[in-house]
């Protein structure tokens, strides 16, 4: 799980809008994996889309010139080769740090593949108009570094694509781009009736490409189908183990190497379990898998009659990850700070609702490491600036392996994306009442990170995965509650002073309110929404007559506790239907989040952005 970021001090004027969602390849014929490799392959070879059409650029000249002029496109720098943090290391780990980059570039590459099939070609394409002296192309390179890929949504939510006449598939890299969902549900059916009962579980877990075989469907686990660049990461992880001076950290390095060469979830639970313990260690590393951005396999949960059909065969279709990685250095200080709030998790576990139905996340031995990490690249699905920026992550998620074999769960905060957060001013501060706009402290957005990352390790172990394409919005839903509703016991406990108290919960409240409307697709996003209408509708939020925001601060933590009983209630109970309901009675955009929408991007422009990453790329040539 994860918290992100969302810039909300840019705007959007002048800007075409570039909604290509009415386009739909379906000229692409892919009736098998070998061919489509081999179509993939010939692609890549001749910078050609599978139509056999030169790809164009998607966006005009002076659309690019727009986004990523220096109003509209921000960048956060990661470590340099000069950072003290890396100065400071011992050879050993400045050697592992080399080898540790090197594997996450080729994580980002995997990922690029898995976020759709033209990406590496596209890339390609780009790279040698660059080379003619192409210069829009420049620009759209510019872009497609920042979001690791040709789709994406900016931070209004509105879709791009860098290829003209292509937009992302519903199924992304891990489906048939020609797939339509009615299809994909048919198929499915028949092949239960086939009895071909595996290479349907197969095929509807986290880990496997779904690709055509005749009049079939089947799936092919990551390991295998990326054989050849998995083995390379692994190897860069074995040779990392040799240089860095830090044994648990090796023995980690050496699980996750296994787990690369070989396809077999266990492998990876053991790699997990040995990550999750890892507390003092000088560098950080980290495969992250997280299966947020997979709508495609969660179109399931609205067909009855195949679920059902599924589950007669012990079958819970889970969505597929998406792959990021993360090179660090810990920070000791930050993560000494951020240590302070374990010992908190088991009286924070007694006060959450219906204690007693279930039995919770955190065993009894509070299995949770925490660390601050400076980092030095970020690849993949974690660097991916698609409108947002990951700040930190609680992994592994409760879909994986390893929690079931008694592996606990790491939280990494990411250090950089937070300072940087910190330097731009808060977007909201001068839409508040006077009296109000004093309250903020630039801090509350870290509290509020630290108790919502704590706050996935609360509540019912079970249960979470019967709610479908609900999942992840109620449990992102629940770590927001969770971390606010106990913030007057944690006041009372010593941790938030009385000030920090009343900035946390009006920094809150109006941090739901987002710059534009997203779509029902993003789940971070969408319970943002969900929350600002709860809060509405029980008088928390305020719009006075002159159009200044007024938060009723003593309303905001019995509103919270309310809103966890709801989501706890459904999380217990696995009830799909309810978590729908609920869903649907909050998603609603009303009239005050227009008005505060409009407001926020009057003086903001940010539209995309990058991650630099001096350090990496200095270490990436060696
Ligand atoms: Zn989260």
């Amino acid at each position: 799980m994860r918290i992100s970021k969302i810039d909300n001090n840019f705007e959007s004027k002048n800007v075409n809008r570039t909604t290509n969602a009415t386009l739909n390849n379906t000229n692409y014929i892919d009736k098998s994996g070998l061919l489509m490799a081999h179509l993939n392959n010939i692609s890549a070879i001749n910078n050609i889309s599978f139509t056999g059409k030169k790809y164009e650029l998607g966006l005009s000249h002076d659309e690019l010139v727009e986004r990523t002029s220096k109003e509209r496109f921000g960048s956060i720098e990661l470590l340099s080769y000069y950072s003290p943090e890396f100065q400071k290391l011992e050879d050993g780990d400045r050697l592992a740090l080399k080898h540790l980059v090197k594997a996450a570039n080729i994580i980002g590459k995997i990922n690029m593949q898995l976020d759709d099939v033209n990406n590496i070609p596209f890339k390609k394409y780009l790279e040698k108009e660059i080379a003619k002296g192409n210069e829009d192309a420049v620009l759209t390179k510019k872009l497609f570094d920042g979001q690791k890929g040709a789709f994406s949504q900016d931070m209004e939510f509105n879709h791009i694509s860098l290829i003209k006449g292509m937009t992302q598939s519903k199924g992304k890299g891990v489906y048939p781009r020609d797939l339509s969902v009615e299809e994909f549900h048919s198929i499915l059916e028949s092949m239960i009736h086939d009895g071909e009962i595996e290479e349907v579980r197969k095929m509807l877990n986290q880990r496997t490409v779904v690709v055509r075989d005749g009049d079939k469907l089947k799936g092919i686990d990551y390991i295998d189908y990326f054989k050849k660049d998995f083995s390379k990461v692994a190897d860069e992880l074995e040779k990392a183990a040799k240089y860095s001076t830090n044994q648990d950290f090796n023995e980690f390095l050496l699980y996750q190497a296994e787990a690369l060469r070989t396809a077999d979830p266990m492998l990876d639970a053991y790699a997990d379990k040995k990550w999750a313990e890892l507390q003092d260690t000088p560098l950080e590393f980290t495969i992250t898998r997280e299966n947020y951005d997979d709508k495609f396999t969660e179109t399931i949960f609205d067909n009855d009659k195949l679920l059902s059909l599924l589950a007669n065969h012990g079958i819970t279709p889970i969505a597929k990850d998406f792959l990021g990685a993360r090179v660090g250095i810990i920070n000791k200080e930050g993560t000494d700070f951020i240590l302070g709030s374990k010992d908190l998790l088991p009286e924070l576990a007694k006060l959450m609702p219906y204690t007693d139905e279930y039995e919770q996340v955190i065993n009894k031995d509070n299995k949770q490491t925490m660390v601050d990490v400076d980092l030095v690249t970020v690849t993949g699905n974690v660097g991916e600036y698609r409108g947002k920026i990951t700040l930190a992550e609680n992994l592994p998620n409760s879909d994986k392996l390893s929690l079931k074999i008694g592996g606990g769960r790491r939280n990494v905060y990411h250090r950089q994306m937070r300072l940087h957060k910190n330097d731009v001013n808060n977007p909201y501060q001068e839409l508040l009442i006077p009296e109000q706009q004093s309250m903020f402290d630039p801090n509350s957005y870290h509290y509020f990170t630290i108790f919502h990352e704590n706050g996935h390790s609360l509540g019912p172990k079970e249960g979470n995965e019967k709610l479908g394409q609900y999942r992840n919005i109620i449990e992102e839903n629940k770590a927001d509650m969770a971390a606010i509703a106990f913030t007057d016991k944690l006041m009372e406990m010593g941790v938030y002073t009385k000030e920090e108290r009343d900035a946390l919960l009006v920094n809150f409240a109006l941090q739901n309110y987002l710059k534009a409307k997203p779509d029902a697709h993003v789940a971070h996003r969408v319970r943002q929404v969900m929350q600002a209408k709860y809060f509405e509708d029980n008088d928390v939020v305020n719009i006075t007559k002159d159009g200044q925001i007024y938060v009723d601060i003593e309303k905001v933590i019995p509103t919270a506790y309310k809103m966890l009983e709801e989501i706890i209630r459904i999380q217990i109970d696995g009830d799909y239907k309810a978590a729908e309901r609920y869903v649907n009675k909050n998603f609603v955009w009303t009239d005050n989040m227009e008005y505060i929408a409009q407001e926020l991007r009057k003086n903001s422009k940010m539209l995309n952005a990058t991650v630099k990453t001096p350090l990496a790329d200095y270490l990436a040539k060696q």
